[in-house]
């Protein structure tokens, strides 16, 4: 029997099971994929404290499975594929074993959503971004796209707008749903360039980003837009298909929890990206993942 079951070897789940582990609980972590989930496939990463030059996120996420692992954390490469929560001991169902537990601590992350083009993979990190407020700094200067018609997108070309002279935002409407105060922002925004109706077809560039071949929905002609990034903000995905209809989720399917991380069932706890929350970074994700430790110490003693 495990003290505590943490699900996700992100940057939430390492933290967690640091501060679990050497608080001397028995913990196990389970990590489908690779260390460190979203963080990992960031190579420059410069906004996470204590690193004056970037960080590649891979080496990040090592140095925390490392320091967790240092202090008896067990890490298992393995897919959760059921959860038992309703008893006190809880189950935890994998592709390859079944381990029992007094707590978990559920940190599947989130996935950004894509838009499916060809190249969009290939140049993730060489122009193509998801995440605005950790790589806008790196396109200072430069002209770049947003695409998207919601809250996210408006506050990506908003912050974009501070380093680039020339930000685009692409939307297949002819409105935004963004909220009407971001709206009123961006119309009075001079960087800000809106292209309605308007979907992207390819991404132009050899070895990165170097423009965008734009089709009009209305007049079903094309053009070519020279820009140096492309930042896609349709939404995310939170990955809690696992617990749907067992712990309570917002309407976007994010787990709700209170402020020490405690979902709906005692003893079951959720940080990082899979929580509903309002800043989604690495640095946020690690804060979630030392209180929902300290929280299932504090259940389970
Ligand atoms: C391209 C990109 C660049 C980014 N750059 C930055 C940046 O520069 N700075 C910054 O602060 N933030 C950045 N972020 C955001 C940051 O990476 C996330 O906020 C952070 O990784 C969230 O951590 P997490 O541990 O909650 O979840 P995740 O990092 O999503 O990790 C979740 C883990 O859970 C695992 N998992 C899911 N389901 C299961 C299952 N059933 N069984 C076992 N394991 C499972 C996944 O494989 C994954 O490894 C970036 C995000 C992206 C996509």
């Amino acid at each position: 029997m495990h003290d505590v079951v943490i699900i996700g070897g992100g940057p939430a789940g390492y933290t967690a099971a640091l501060y679990s582990a050497r608080a001397g609980l028995d913990t196990l972590v389970l990590e489908k994929m690779a260390a460190g989930g979203q963080m990992a496939t960031t190579a420059a990463m410069e906004n996470y404290p204590g690193f004056e030059e970037p960080i590649d996120g891979s080496d990040l996420a090592l140095k925390m499975e490392r320091q967790a692992r240092r202090f008896g954390a067990v890490v298992m490469f393995d897919t959760v594929t059921e959860l038992i929560l309703d008893s006190n001991v809880k189950i935890v169902r994998t592709e390859n074993n079944s381990h029992q537990c007094r707590s978990v601590i559920l940190c599947m992350g989130a996935s950004p959503k894509k838009l499916g083009l060809p190249k969009e993979d290939e140049f993730m990190g060489s122009g193509v971004s998801y995440c605005a407020v950790c790589d806008g700094a790196l396109f200072k200067g430069r002209t770049v796209a947003v695409v998207g018609g919601g809250d996210t997108a408006a506050e990506d070309v908003l912050y974009l707008s501070r380093f680039c002279p020339k930000v685009y935002l692409i939307h297949r409407k002819d409105k935004l749903r963004a909220s009407k105060i971001l709206q009123r922002e961006l119309f009075n925004n001079k960087n800000v360039e809106f292209l309605w109706n308007s979907v992207i077809e390819e991404i132009i560039g050899q070895y990165g980003v170097d423009g965008l071949r734009v089709r009009d929905l209305i007049t079903d002609k094309t053009k070519a837009l020279e820009v140096e990034g492309l930042f896609v903000a349709i939404g995310t995905t939170p990955n809690s298909s696992l617990v749907k209809g067992k712990i309570i989720l917002d309407d976007k399917g994010y787990i709700i929890t209170d402020s020490k991380m405690q979902t709906n069932i005692p003893g079951v706890y959720a940080a990082g990206d899979i929580r509903s929350k309002y800043l989604r970074q690495v640095i946020t994700a690690a804060a979630d993942g030392a209180i929902a430790a300290y929280s299932a110490e504090h259940y389970i003693t």
